[in-house]
Parts: structure tokens; sequence; C-alpha cells
């Protein structure tokens, strides 16, 4: 049997490792596709002021292609993209990314036919293979506020930045205070006439300067023997702790509350502001952030904090509970993604007229995060219940992406034409993936990480060690050979 041929939707970091590791294992027929007008998925896309990594560069990279010269702990965006850039070109993979391609149907009428893809142009595309490496992070959110469309200035998500769009002297509202936010505002506030930040929620924090590490410490790392990977190393049991944390919010919780504690207190000295930043809910439940710039930047002269409900946008600003006019030049939406809705606008159809909508119309669920009953040889990286909290999704997609390739050899050998995981393992391993966040900090407040249904469909509920070891070996008895 030939080898299979392949469309991998979507040009980060999850697509770019699909086609290095099925390239380098002789599947060499493999297209990646992407709207954007470069690879580098997210990298691409977010480009605001400020924007880097809050895992450190040394774990946040591929295994394969480890670096000694990241200039900061956490590399900023434009050093991540470029990273991302040169791999490709590396390995040859650069090549098979076809841009400017909005994927909006894939469909596979029967398990002997290819997915045929369908773009928005009205393009097609076929292969025996469907990989779906668009992320779950990949669609800006503006919330559904009354009168949003009415605000008579400029208004864009930090997802994409208007570059163009002046802030100099401008009176600016932020709305959100998540990851993005709080990387960009820092940035922003030296430059703005008056920033109003309105949170809904307040934030754990941990302290991270990201200087720019010493010359000595880069020369250390790129000629002392060993030190490069025992940063790496360091760094995988330092984000496992917050891991633990998070699994056991009654014990090692509150270590971490603690920390967390002391870190926000030595920065926050007016009583008031501590009392409105402080979060009211576990820690480790949402994504704790990493800012030692936030809390003084809220303490800046020209910018106050907002904490009233937002009830409408008016064409001058921002409306608030109070009856506060907030009169802005620009909104800049900080409201993070639509990441349970994981790939749509894209509609997938498997045989026999099967939705994966209606598949998952009670929320997204799959084996190992990657594959589904009905939709034989599709695979979906970072897929359901595989965002870490505490961790590099780098290493999960490396971990998938051997995975994907060994399922697709498996089946090369044994001469099918398609492979589809079966529907009771599906079944029993996502009631054990449902069952092990109970009593962890990720059940105890609203996130991102859940559904409307309340079902915590993004995240996966352990350690990285945990789902490196789900997914060394492929079972084949946990699959259907067509
Ligand atoms: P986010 O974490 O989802 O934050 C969205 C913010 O908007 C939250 O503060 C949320 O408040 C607020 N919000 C949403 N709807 C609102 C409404 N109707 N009214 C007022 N406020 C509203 O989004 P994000 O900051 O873009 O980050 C998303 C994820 O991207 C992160 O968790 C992280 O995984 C990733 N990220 C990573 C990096 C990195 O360095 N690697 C950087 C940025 C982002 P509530 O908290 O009350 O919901």
């Amino acid at each position: 049997m030939h080898a299979p041929s392949v469309l991998v939707v979507g040009a980060g970091f999850g697509g770019i490792a699909a086609a290095i590791e099925l390239r380098a294992h002789g599947i060499r027929d493999v297209t990646i596709l992407d709207a954007a007008p470069g690879l580098g998925g997210t990298w691409l896309h977010n480009t605001y002021p400020g924007a880097a990594c809050d895992v450190p560069s040394h774990l946040y990279s591929f295994s394969f292609a480890q670096r000694t010269d990241w200039s900061r702990l956490c590399s900023p965006q434009p050093e991540i993209l470029a990273y991302l850039q040169d791999v490709a070109r590396e390995f040859g993979v650069d090549e098979l990314v076809e841009t400017g391609v909005r994927i909006v149907a894939a469909d596979r009428p029967h398990t002997g036919a290819p997915w045929t893809l369908t773009a928005q142009d009205g393009r097609t595309w076929s292969a025996d293979v469907l990989i779906v490496a668009t992320g779950q992070l990949n669609r800006p959110v503006v919330p559904d506020i009354p009168g949003v469309e009415s605000f008579a200035g400029h208004a864009f998500h930090s997802a994409r930045w208007d570059h163009g769009h002046d802030l100099r002297g401008r009176r600016v509202a932020v709305i959100g205070t998540g990851a993005s936010a709080v990387q960009f505002v820092p940035a922003i506030a030296p430059q703005v006439g008056h920033l109003s930040v309105f949170q809904r929620s307040g934030n754990w924090f941990l302290p991270r300067r990201n200087r720019a590490f010493p010359r000595w410490w880069r020369a250390a790392i790129e000629h002392v023997p060993g030190l490069a990977r025992w940063r790496r190393r360091f760094i995988t049991e330092y984000c496992e702790s917050i891991t633990l944390m998070i699994r056991h919010p009654a014990t090692w919780g509150r270590l971490g509350k603690l920390y967390s504690t002391l870190f926000m207190r030595s920065q926050l000295r007016d009583p008031q502001l501590r009392r409105a930043v402080w979060p009211d809910y576990t820690f480790g439940c949402k994504r704790v952030l990493f800012s030692s710039h936030w809390l003084p930047a809220l303490q800046r002269d020209n910018v106050s904090l907002e904490t009233e409900k937002i009830t409408e946008i008016v064409p001058e600003g921002v409306r608030t509970a109070d009856g506060r006019t907030h009169e802005v030049d620009t909104i800049i939406w900080g409201t993070g993604f639509a990441a349970t809705d994981f790939m749509f606008p894209m509609e997938i159809t498997g045989p026999g007229g099967r939705s994966l909508t209606d598949e998952w119309a009670g929320g997204a669920h799959a084996y190992l995060g990657m594959t589904v009953p009905g939709f034989p040889s599709m695979f979906v990286l970072y897929g359901p219940n595989t965002n870490t909290s505490g961790g590099s999704i780098i290493r999960y997609l490396e971990h998938q992406v051997r995975y994907v390739r060994e399922t697709l050899q498996e089946a090369q050998r044994r001469g099918v034409r398609a492979v589809e995981v079966r529907g009771d393992v599906e079944r029993a391993y996502d009631a054990e993936i449902q069952a092990r966040f109970t009593g962890t900090a990720w059940t105890r407040c609203d996130s991102w990480y859940r559904d409307e249904h309340g079902r915590i469909v993004t995240n996966w509920p352990g350690y990285m060690r945990e789902y490196d070891e789900r997914t060394r070996r492929v079972d084949p008895a946990d699959y259907v050979f067509h």
C-alpha cells in the first residue's frame, strides 16, 4: 500500500510539526493550507505590543530544534515567529504551505472516498488523510454587548492589532484582563493619554520580569555542556508543579495561592486597588498570569481600573452599570477567543452525512484529543482536552504528530484506506478524562476552558508527562482499520 496523501489545515506550530514528522517518515505527499498570508498561526496573528509567550522558550520550542540563543526567558512574538519560520525552512516544509486558503468545508462521503476540502473561493483539495491543526485560540471574540456597533471611535481586537492606529495621547479603553491584555496594557500605558481598563474578574499573578538574558548567561547556555538540557528539564518540572497546584487546590494549591498573594501584595500598596483586582475564585481555576508589569501599570496616573459591569457601548465610549459613560477614542478588545468552538466555521462532514458540529453539540470530545468516531482518517491537533494550564503546548503537539504518524503507518502496513477510532474506546476515554477534573481547581469557576454546558472541553486534566505516556504507543486495538 502506498503512503497516504495528507492535507493539513493550519500552518502554526501544529501544522508545521505534522509536516516535519510525516515527511521524515516517508509520508511525502503533504499539503498545508492556511487562511493567513504566511505560516505562523497564532504567532503571525498576535502582534500586539508586548506579545510574548508566557512559557519559557527553552520549553516553548521543539525538542528536535533547540536553540541556545533565545534573547530572554519568554521570547517576544517576532522571535517566536522567526523561529517557526526558520524551523519550517530547515526541514523543507515551508514550501508545502499554501497561504490565503480559507477552508470552509471538509467532506468524506464514505469511508472509501478521500477527504475533500473546499475553500471559501470554491477551490477544492482531496487527500486520504485530514489533519486539522487550527488550534483552540484562532477565533477572536468581541462580546455581544448592546450597542457594540454604535461606537464612533476606532475599535479592534488584540489578536488583530491595528498598527496603523496611533495610540499616542488618545483616550483608550481596554476591555478584558486576560493573558493578552496583561501583556499589552503595560506596553501601551506609557504612550496613551488615558487608559481605562475594564476588568470583569481579577487574576492570580506570579512574577515575571522577562528581562533580556545577560551576555554571560547566553554564553553559558551555549557553551556549558548539558546546561540547556538541564534548563529545559527544570522549566518542565516548574510547569508540572503548577499543574500539581491546580489538581490539588486544598493542599499544594494553597502554596501557589500564598506565593501569588505575597507577590501581589508586594506590588499593591493601595488597599482600594488591591481589593478591586483581587480574584474571587480558587487559585489556578483560570489561567494563572505571569507578569511583574501589570499591577504597576494599573497604578500609573494615566490608568484607571474599572470594575463596574459594562452595560452598553455608546458612540462616545463605554457605559457601565453605575450609569457612567467612559468617553474614549479607541476600544481595544482583549476579550479572548472562541476556544470551545474548536475548528468552526469549517463544516466537517463524515461518511453518511455525519456532521462534526452535531457530534460535538454536547461538547467537543476526541480520543486523546485527536480522533473522533465516525470521522475516518481525520486527526485533530491541539484538540479537545489537550490544552495545558501549566506547560508547553508544543510538547503536546510533538507527541500528537508522532502518534498520528504511527497510526497512519499502522494503516499502511495493513494495506487499508482509512483508520477510525472505536466508539466505545473514545467514550470510555472521555468519561475517564472528565472524571479526572473532579476536585481540581478548574471546576471551581467559569472560564474559557468550559463550554456553555459547563463541561471542560479545552484542558488536559493532568501533567504533561501523563499525556506523553498516554500517546507514546498506538494500540491498534483502539482502532477500526477499513
Ligand atoms: P482570555 O484569557 O479569554 O481573557 C479574556 C478577558 O476578557 C477576560 O478578562 C474576560 O473576563 C474578559 N471578557 C470576556 N468577555 C467580556 C465581557 N463581555 N465583558 C467584560 N470582559 C469580558 O483571552 P486572552 O487574554 O486573549 O488569552 C486567551 C488565552 O490565550 C490565554 O489563556 C492563553 O492560553 C493564551 N495566551 C497565551 C499567551 C502566551 O504568552 N503564550 C499570551 C496571550 C494569550 P473573565 O475573566 O471574567 O471571563
